[in-house]
């Protein structure tokens, strides 16, 4: 399929051409010194290749984002200043429009919307993995109105996330985490039929758990997933925590940590205390298993690793995978944040931007974005 997606390639020479490139700088922003500043320029730094290439030809480039969620209306907190910023330091040339969010055109997929982002360009590049599976107008849009192209990383990322699918070395091991577990219930049922195991841990894991009869005491928990927790386990193929390390129920916990020291637990977890990371059992166990793998695909962390008490087991799976001789693809913003705390960002083999988007196209084969690229009449 990806062969398909159209390419910058064919344009030659863009002298005196106006390109609109969508991208996914939806980074991660705080205030230092009283300025909004980006914290991870990941996502902007990605996109340098693409710019270059587009300005060494000749093209005058703009480019335009969404940015937070200022729900269809102009918001002092998310204008995209600090990603300006940001982008200026590194590309003075290349403009950003303002967060395409602030209409409400964009998350309605508004033609009208879609057409006035496109006046005065004559090519659009579509660089955004990490918005392609949503149908909103910069996304769908522009394919339809003027030549289009994916732009390299956008190529790439489903490039290899699709040939992981098609034909992964085996043993594939699979690792989802995170807090929703109706999230990541999808590409679950894939993965259970794809890969050798499929690990889970997070908040997610307790749904599991409870689909196996244990006590999981406040855990997080959705009910209305049991059932197909239980199917999932019954193909023998989903691995779920041994112990968990948490708290008594209400005990703070968060980024800055918190007065109470952890509680390790083991199978149960009893009625007033909270599962918030798998216990070192699990670790041991997940990085066993991960230390044969030949693929790894890991979406989500382990625990509530922004707190230190809980990091330990996703920082535990994260040396696993890099220590492993597996092709690794990390998706998912949570599993990336961890992977660039531990300083393994460049150990892995590949990072996705896009953590509903890799979801999206492992569950599903293709993503809207990609359809409208595709079937775009001016090809
Ligand atoms: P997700 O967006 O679904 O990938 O979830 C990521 C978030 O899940 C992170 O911010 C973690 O802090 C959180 N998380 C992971 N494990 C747990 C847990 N056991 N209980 C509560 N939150 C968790």
């Amino acid at each position: 399929m990806t062969s398909s997606l159209p390419s910058i390639d064919r344009w030659g020479s863009l002298g005196g051409k106006r390109v609109l490139v969508r991208v996914d700088f939806n980074a991660p922003v705080a205030e230092i010194d009283g300025v909004l500043t980006v914290t991870d320029d990941f996502r902007l730094r990605s996109a340098l290749p693409l710019f270059d290439d587009l300005t060494s030809r000749g093209a005058t480039v703009v480019a335009c984002t969404h940015f937070g969620r200022p729900h269809g209306a102009p918001d002092e907190r998310y204008r995209v200043d600090p990603l300006r910023r940001c982008l200026y330091q590194m590309r003075p040339e290349i403009t950003l429009m303002e967060n395409l969010r602030f209409s409400p055109g964009e998350e309605a997929n508004d033609p009208r919307y879609g057409a006035s982002l496109v006046e005065g360009f004559d090519y659009f590049v579509n660089e955004a993995f990490g918005a392609s599976h949503r149908a909103h107008a910069s996304i769908m849009i522009p394919p339809t109105l003027l030549p289009s192209a994916a732009g390299p990383n956008l190529q790439r990322e489903v490039a290899t996330l699709l040939s992981l699918l098609e034909s992964p070395s085996r043993p594939f091991i699979a690792i989802v985490g995170g807090a929703k577990v109706k999230e990541k219930l999808g590409i679950m049922k894939v993965l259970v039929d794809k890969a050798d195991a499929v690990i889970v841990g997070g908040g997610m894991a307790y749904t599991f758990a409870v689909a196996e009869g244990r006590c999981i005491g406040g855990s997080l928990f959705d009910g209305s997933y049991v059932k197909e927790c239980v199917s999932l386990l019954e193909t023998g193929t989903v691995l779920i925590p041994v112990d968990s390390r948490g708290l008594k129920v209400g005990a703070p916990f968060g980024p800055d940590g918190g007065p109470d020291e952890a509680l390790d637990f083991n199978e149960d977890i009893a009625e007033g205390f909270v599962g918030l990371d798998i216990g070192p059992l699990t670790s041991e166990f997940f990085a066993a298993a991960i230390s044969s793998a030949r693929t790894v695909l890991w979406n989500g962390p382990m625990g509530v690793f922004e707190d230190p008490r809980f990091n330990a087991g996703t920082e535990a799976v994260a040396r696993a995978i890099v220590a492993s001789p597996a092709v690794s693809v990390v998706g998912g913003g949570d599993s990336v944040a961890a992977l660039s705390k531990y300083g393994l960002q460049d150990d892995v083999s590949f990072v996705s931007t896009g953590g509903g988007a890799s979801l999206e196209l492992v569950e599903l084969g293709d993503l809207p974005g990609l359809r409208a690229l595709r079937e775009s009449p001016w090809i």
